[in-house]
């Protein structure tokens, strides 16, 4: 998947979104990214200025336009563009909120603080961030490698390490986050998760269960013995990092 951006909401820019969107394959995204939230008829100024027509004449707001084109957009505005990290920096104080679910833990832990640190930035005051993740019960993030000694987590989920709880408030915090709410989710989500995944997978390892399941499902017939056995030592390996970690979210406020 590609996704490009424009820059601009004028004339030249929005032309060039909808010309690309159309172009472009069907999984790539075009986003248009402008400083202000409304396409204006630029010949049209005049008229605004002799008073013979009304700012509402000449503008339109470009979120549901966009929106029917399949185009993204953000009045964010171009702070700064990099082209050799193909990255484009947006204003700052821009955004009413972010939302970051079950992704911060792929980050690596510069990559986290780097996350909260561009949230702060980019955030207006008074703007909301709402992280769900995965978090490590202690301050010791680095126990994962005697819990999942053959990577079988990591490799399945694609991490290094969970970001220990505390560490995320203090972060936030040192930042100047407030820390609005905090829900542990670890109950119906991960533990849910485990026992139905681990009940699956015994069943599974074991002959006559394995037949029953395959009545229900029969799809499930291409599992082979051994890769079910396999599942059931993955499914350990789960259980000891789902017992050092939890699933948690919070919403950090931007004092305004
Ligand atoms: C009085 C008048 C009459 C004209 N009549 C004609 C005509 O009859 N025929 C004709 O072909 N042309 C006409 N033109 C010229 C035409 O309007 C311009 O060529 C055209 O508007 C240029 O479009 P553009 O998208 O390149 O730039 P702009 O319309 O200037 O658009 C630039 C966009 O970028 C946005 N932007 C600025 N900074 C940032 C940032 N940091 N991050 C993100 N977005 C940003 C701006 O908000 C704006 O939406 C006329 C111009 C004028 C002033």
């Amino acid at each position: 998947m590609s996704h490009i951006v424009v820059l601009g909401g004028g004339i030249g820019g929005v032309s060039c979104a909808y010309e690309l969107k159309k172009t472009v394959r069907k999984q790539d995204r075009v986003t248009l990214v402008s400083n202000k939230p409304f396409f204006q008829f630029t010949p049209s100024n005049p008229w605004v200025a002799v008073k013979w027509r009304g700012k509402d004449d000449i503008t339109i707001g470009l979120a549901p336009v966009l929106s029917r084109h399949g185009v993204g957009f953000s009045a964010a505005g171009a702070k700064r563009v990099y082209p050799l990290e193909n990255r484009v920096e947006l204003g700052d104080g821009s955004f009413d909120g972010v939302l970051c679910l079950e992704a911060a833990f792929h980050f690596g832990e510069k990559g986290r603080r780097a996350f909260l640190e561009e949230s702060w930035r980019v955030l207006r005051p008074g703007g909301r961030l709402v992280l769900v993740d995965f978090a490590w019960r202690d301050g010791s993030p680095e126990r994962i490698e005697a819990l999942d000694r053959e990577r079988h987590v990591r490799d399945t989920w694609r991490f290094s390490e969970f970001e220990p709880l505390e560490r995320y408030r203090a972060t936030a915090r040192a930042l100047g986050f407030r820390e609005a709410a905090f829900r542990d989710w670890t109950r119906p989500v991960t533990d849910t998760f485990q026992h139905v995944a681990t009940a699956l997978a015994r069943a599974g390892s074991v002959a006559p269960l394995r037949w029953l399941l395959c009545q229900l499902r029969p799809g499930l017939g291409r599992v082979r013995p051994e890769e079910w056995d396999f599942l059931v030592e993955l499914m350990r390996a789960h259980d000891r990092v789902r017992r050092a970690s939890r699933y948690v979210a919070f919403r950090f406020e931007k004092p305004a």
